[in-house]
């Protein structure tokens, strides 16, 4: 294919894409269509899809049933205000929240993107502790490597050095870090682990509000995957000291880590719980963020007898009624045996790249697969090379990863996995 003709100057010159330059961004590939497990740029190249456009796409692109569900929602209404109004969409999707969420989260914040959902996320968290007459606990502690989107309060407490934000450092509130836990998910838990947290949490609780973390896989702050015994400790902790544990489960939702939600590889409930990404299979921009009984009375009964927050397009019926058949059809095909599938597909045909001398670290935790190499990619050659391969995977740093559709056949990975490892063995060759 002659990449040429799928950058387009206009965009080039006048759209901003996340993290590039208006000066010397790098290419953009233009996309006509999307089906299944494949993009169709414009000049006809398709490429098989590994990044489910960051965990969206579990259905893959175009769905019929989704496409209907949008459609059917659109000719009642596409939004009304969520003040004072309400509607079947954001009723049904309600249920089905508490269906598929940890039984204590019983009450359910529509929010916009996920980014918002931690903004909100944070915000309850505040508001609890004024209502429960701790009003000097304001502040967060969090651990180093993780992801909570670009706000301002998410981006203060994603890591500050491979969270994308360290230029906005002194412009943010200051949040306390700690290591990210060590012990990996399969290995041998390690006591040690909690130590640091446990030792912030007794030092600082009296200003601490909250734990923000990513259960069990943490995302874009580094695509690691801790022990579920932390989350145990971290819970306890949390009890004792009088913080609220918050879990982003932004990316982890919807089936994608092997569990339907990751805080179940623990069994441990958080407080509060933000879901995005997957929600809406990829259709729009959703998030929701989650509470228990005693959250959301306490901040209820004290002044001003209300949650604080409030989007224009809070609970937005189209996104409400793409969410809800998403929903319904990831729970209609056995997503569990798809991701199963994908991860020991997954395993099998990534592991000899662990014997590259490139490759620092190769791991699998449900559909999602890891390539982390010794020294950061080029990303433009890198993505070049799997345009040209007929796959869409978008490096990032040191991490080469997939995270592709649930409904990928075994061929269509296998030739992602295939042009990845192929990509990844030349990068020797370059350097
Ligand atoms: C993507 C992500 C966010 C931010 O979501 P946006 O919809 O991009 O605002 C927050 N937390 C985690 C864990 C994420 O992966």
């Amino acid at each position: 294919m002659s990449y040429e003709q799928v950058v387009d100057n206009f965009d080039r010159e006048h759209l901003w894409h996340p993290y590039t330059s208006m000066l010397n961004p790098l290419p953009t590939y233009k996309v006509r269509s999307a089906e299944g497990c494949t993009l169709v740029l414009e000049d006809g190249t398709s490429l098989i899809d590994g990044m489910s456009s960051w965990w969206c796409a579990v259905h893959g692109y175009n769905h019929p049933v989704l496409n209907q569900a949008v459609e059917k929602q659109l000719h009642q209404m596409s939004h009304v205000m969520f003040g004072g109004l309400t509607h079947e969409p954001a009723i049904a999707l309600g249920k089905r929240l508490l269906d598929i969420c940890p039984p204590s989260m019983q009450h359910i914040f529509y929010a916009d993107s996920g980014s918002v959902a931690v903004e909100v996320a944070l915000k309850m968290a505040v508001q609890y502790q004024v209502a429960v007459g701790k009003p000097e606990k304001t502040n967060f502690v969090t651990i180093r490597s993780g992801y909570h989107g670009d706000t301002w309060n998410a981006m203060s407490v994603c890591d500050p050095v491979t969270g994308m934000h360290s230029l906005f450092g002194k412009s943010l509130p200051v949040r306390y870090f700690v290591p990210s836990p060590q012990t990996s998910y399969d290995g041998e838990w390690n006591e040690e682990d909690i130590l640091p947290l446990r030792k912030l949490v007794i030092e600082h609780h009296q200003e601490l509000a909250g734990l923000i973390l990513e259960p069990v896989v943490q995302g874009a702050g580094g695509m690691r995957f801790y022990h579920p015994q932390y989350l145990v400790e971290a819970a306890s902790l949390c009890k004792e000291y009088g913080l609220l544990l918050i879990f982003d489960e932004i990316a982890t939702g919807f089936g994608r880590t092997g569990k339907l939600f990751a805080w179940e590889h623990a069994g441990v409930e958080p407080d509060i719980m933000c879901i995005g990404k997957a929600m809406t299979g990829g259709y729009m921009t959703f998030s929701a963020v989650l509470t228990n009984h005693t959250v959301a009375e306490c901040i209820s009964s004290h002044s001003p007898g209300a949650f604080m927050h409030g989007p224009t397009f809070m609970g937005n019926p189209l996104a409400c009624a793409v969410a809800c058949a998403s929903i319904d059809l990831l729970l209609s095909y056995g997503w569990q045996e798809k991701v199963q599938r994908i991860e020991r597909q997954l395993r099998e045909e990534l592991a000899p790249a662990s014997q590259w001398p490139q490759v620092a670290d190769v791991r699998v935790l449900g559909a999602i697969g890891v390539i982390e190499m010794q020294q950061p990619v080029d990303m433009a050659w890198m993505q070049r090379r799997f345009v040209e391969e007929g796959i869409w995977v978008r490096p990032f740093g040191k991490l080469v990863y997939i995270m592709p559709p649930f409904v990928i056949s075994e061929a269509q990975l296998t030739s992602l996995t295939s042009g990845l490892l192929k990509i990844v063995r030349e990068i020797s060759l370059v350097e």
